[in-house]
């Protein structure tokens, strides 16, 4: 019999359309739990704080996809660099400088754990109206596309971009914010990224919104609650 946490995930999988890939937020909550919905297929997960991520990447199965979705604190890369598939919320060329050095020493690692030696991340764009010190604006990611030496950095990959929107009941404004985040990622893929096919991620949409995202481009949704129960911040 299915357990909660696998009826859950399969309502969320079943209202995905195919494109859209599910990362399951596991953060605070047990392994166990993240057992539950592996042994119902669920290979992606995301994880807010390194050294959880850490612990829990170090028992369980080799073949599920890790991803990094909080704030990354430049000297804490290092722990996650050999083993990490997507880093979510790159917001400074300090922070990618970093990821792709790691990157580079962490080569050998990641070929033998099958994973590509490139780190793949998303540029995380500010859309909402909450103030936070997190992400760039639509103008600072553009000046930093238009005149940071990313394309000198070979063991990154941008694979693009990454947004929360308010946190409101406000459907509509909502709807605005990823839709602002939609005309972003299309401007930067012409502008760009033309020739880079990688370039190809829209990651947006939470338990109470993933919904309205999927009708805005969003490739990647990152449900946490509405799978696994409310966190445990204790
Ligand atoms: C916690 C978190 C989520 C998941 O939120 P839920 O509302 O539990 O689905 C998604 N994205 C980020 C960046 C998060 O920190």
């Amino acid at each position: 019999m299915a357990t909660i946490i696998q009826e859950r995930l399969a309502e969320v999988k079943n209202r995905l359309p195919e494109e859209v890939r599910l990362v399951a937020i596991s953060k605070y909550h047990p392994a166990s739990a993240i057992l539950e919905a592996y042994d119902a297929g669920q290979r992606i997960f995301g994880e807010s704080r390194v050294q959880e991520l850490q612990d829990k990447q170090q028992c369980l199965p080799a073949d599920i996809e890790w991803h990094f979705i909080g704030h990354l604190q430049s000297n804490k890369v290092k722990y996650i660099a050999p083993y990490v598939s997507l880093i979510h919320a790159v917001d400074s060329f300090r922070l990618l400088e970093e990821i792709n050095h790691r990157a580079q020493r962490a080569e050998t690692e990641r070929l033998s754990r099958g994973l590509s030696p490139k780190i793949r991340v998303l540029l995380q764009l500010h859309v909402a109206q909450e103030e936070t010190k997190f992400g760039f604006t639509p103008e600072e990611c553009k000046a930093f596309l238009d005149s940071a030496p990313w394309r000198q950095l070979e063991h990154v990959e941008i694979a693009g971009i990454m947004c929360m929107a308010s946190f409101t009941d406000n459907a509509e404004q909502i709807a605005q914010e990823f839709a602002q985040a939609e005309a972003f990622f299309k401007m930067a893929k012409q502008r760009y990224f033309a020739d880079a096919p990688s370039f190809c991620e829209c990651s947006w949409g939470m338990s109470d919104d993933y919904l309205i995202a999927i009708e805005h481009g969003s490739t990647l949704v990152r449900v946490g609650s509405y799978i696994f129960g409310p966190r445990n911040y204790a």
